[in-house]
């Protein structure tokens, strides 16, 4: 799957894209992050990209041009459209189920805006999703389109060393993941619980599922009352 992402700061990209399981998924070409430098298509000849807000604000806009010509640069005679997602906090809040739609795409381009944002025109003609990561503002997309990329990412199959890890994690199947513990079976006093020990895989997934249903219910009651709503239909 390939991801171009447009962006006034391509270089907030290379560590965390480069480190760990996204590193690796791009090594064994499971996935292609190209981070663009909006700028290298300014027509300006100070390589201005924003501009004072028309009717007057706080800020500057990312001013049409460079985008409309990186946009076009990156989609010319393609045959199939990549989809394109501008991170912004006005879209839709991104969700586990988003992300598996997602994961089935080719091709996505996601575009980051900077300072008070982009010219709405971009989002009229180029823009096909608004995507946010959640209710409040930051600076830029940078650090949204990372998110999206990684909980996109980790979805393709190879990308993840055990395929069946996702389907037990939390938000899959609409339900927090259960405890987990590792070695020592008994530290400082505190042991696992017991049934973790017994080797009896039934009884553990048995287990596990009750975990799963009680912390949801007491940790996030909104997800435990839609897992019910949705389980009765
Ligand atoms: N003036 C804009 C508004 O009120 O809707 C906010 C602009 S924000 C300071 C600058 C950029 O950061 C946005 O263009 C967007 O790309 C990104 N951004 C900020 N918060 C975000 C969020 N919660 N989710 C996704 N992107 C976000």
């Amino acid at each position: 799957m390939k991801f171009d992402v447009l962006t006034l700061f391509p270089e907030t990209f290379d560590l965390v894209m480069k480190e760990s399981i996204m590193g690796r998924a791009q090594e064994k070409g499971l996935i292609e992050v190209n981070a663009i430098n909006i700028r290298d298509y300014t027509k300006d000849k100070h390589r201005k990209v924003d501009d004072y807000p028309f009717g007057g604000g706080n800020g500057m806009v990312m001013m049409c041009q460079p985008v409309f010509d990186a946009h076009r640069a990156l989609t010319e005679g393609l045959e199939v459209k990549p989809k394109v997602i501008y991170m912004s906090p006005q879209g839709r809040v991104l969700t586990q189920k988003m992300a598996v739609e997602l994961s089935c795409e080719k091709h996505i381009i996601l575009l980051c805006g900077h300072y008070e944002g982009i010219d709405e025109r971009i989002i009229d003609e180029l823009v096909d999703e608004e995507i946010s990561i959640g209710d409040y503002v930051l600076t830029g997309g940078e650090l949204p389109a990372m998110v999206l990329i990684d909980c996109i990412s980790r979805l393709i199959p190879g990308v993840l060393s055990n395929e069946g890890s996702f389907s037990e994690e939390s938000h899959f199947n609409g339900l927090l993941e259960y405890p987990q513990y590792t070695r020592p079976a008994e530290y400082e006093g505190r042991p696992v619980p017991e049934i973790l020990l017994s080797g009896h895989h039934a009884n553990i997934r048995k287990w596990r599922t009750q975990q799963s249903l009680e912390r949801t219910g007491r940790k996030r009651p909104d997800l435990y009352e839609e897992f019910l709503k949705n389980s009765d239909e």
